[in-house]
């Protein structure tokens, strides 16, 4: 039965971001061919973001512009929408499973008195029903949730469902809505971004990690290079963290970021289970140790046993000739 789907847009600086053109992909295998509708919430002309999300598979989007909208609070953007909720009684709601995300729709959730599938990997529509797929136990296991009765409200885990090509000859209506917005308990001062180049590590394609065997800040040098070499970032151990090599930003695994690039390059990590909890759902995964023990090679596509110092360079030169 086909049903009418809401995706909650996120933009970051003035852009949408990449989870949600993978919400809207989720949200047309849920809606069945129904009807899917973003919205999108922000302070200023948002008309350009909306037609974003229709050139990538929305049918109309509804934007709230509000002073008190500027940046993300619990209550400010609880309230718009829930307001849109309210207004177009959707079926489902989908939302990418992000730092916003994880707040927002489990308080959604909670006043709908619904449920939440969150964190989803995979999506699937077959005979009428569908099916979420999500990691349990840190990522050793997944299982498949799925609503029968009621909202289908759910988080997506970003690069995972895939986003539709971007169509321009697409077309929807955008519409705007006036919600007034009262009692906001947060104050936001400033925002201050740590990661290492603005890209977030949970949406890289490329991530570049080092662990202690960096062994100091001018360490993660030349794995800063090789990210940048491949257009992806830098993530980190918790052990690098620890040791004040890098920003607790940069984190990645049960305690830090979960992460799922096409490419994982692990350089001087161990392979603690709290690391993996972060990263084994990488699509590929290589590991530099120059311990030929090291568990991050039980789940490394390809492993190097050597000294980083000496591997990362030489990769990157590779690398170099290839793009020349
Ligand atoms: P180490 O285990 O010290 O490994 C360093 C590796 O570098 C070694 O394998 C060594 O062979 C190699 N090496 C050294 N020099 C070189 C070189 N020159 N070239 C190549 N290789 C070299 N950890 C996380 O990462 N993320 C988390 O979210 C996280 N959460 C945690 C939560 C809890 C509750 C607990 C208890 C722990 C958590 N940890 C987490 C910590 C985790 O258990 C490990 O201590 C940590 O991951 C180890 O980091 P590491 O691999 O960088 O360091």
């Amino acid at each position: 039965m086909s049903k009418k789907v809401l995706v909650i847009g996120e933009a970051r600086e003035g852009s949408l971001r990449n989870v949600t053109f993978e919400a809207i992909a989720a949200a047309n295998i849920v809606s069945d061919g129904g009807e899917v509708v973003g919205v999108l919430c922000g302070d200023g002309d948002l008309n350009e973001m909306g037609q974003e999300m229709v050139y990538y598979g929305a049918s109309r989007v509804i934007t709230i512009s509000n002073p008190d909208l500027k940046t993300y609070t619990s209550d400010g953007y609880g309230q718009a929408v829930y307001r849109v909720i309210e207004d177009e009684s959707p079926e489902g709601i989908i939302m990418g499973h992000t730092a916003i995300g994880k707040d927002l729709t489990p308080k959604l959730a909670s006043k709908l008195e619904s449920g939440l599938i969150s964190d989803a990997t995979e999506v699937v529509a077959d005979s009428g029903r569908v099916v979420f797929t999500r990691p349990i136990y840190s990522g050793k296991a997944f299982e498949k949730k799925e609503i029968t009765d009621g909202l289908v409200f759910a988080t997506i885990r970003p690069n995972n469902i895939p986003a539709f090509t971007r169509d321009d000859s697409l077309a929807g209506n955008i519409s705007e809505k006036e919600v007034e917005i009262s009692n906001i308990r947060t104050i936001i001062k400033d925002v201050l971004r740590k990661s290492s180049d603005g890209v977030d590590l949970s949406e890289a394609k490329v991530i570049v990690a080092g662990g202690r065997g960096v062994k100091s800040s001018e360490g993660f040098e030349p794995l800063e290079e090789l990210a940048s070499v491949l257009g992806g970032t830098v993530g980190a151990s918790r052990g690098a963290c620890d040791a004040g090599y890098c920003d607790y930003s940069l984190q990645i695994g049960q305690t830090g970021k979960v992460v799922t690039p096409d490419l994982y390059i692990a350089c001087g990590i161990s392979g603690a289970i709290q690391h993996l909890a972060g990263m084994s759902n990488s699509k590929v995964i290589v590991a530099i140790n120059k311990d030929p023990e090291a568990n991050i090679f039980n789940v490394a596509d390809y492993g190097i046993v050597g000294d980083l110092f000496d591997v990362v360079p030489k990769l990157m030169e590779e690398i170099k000739q290839m793009k020349v």
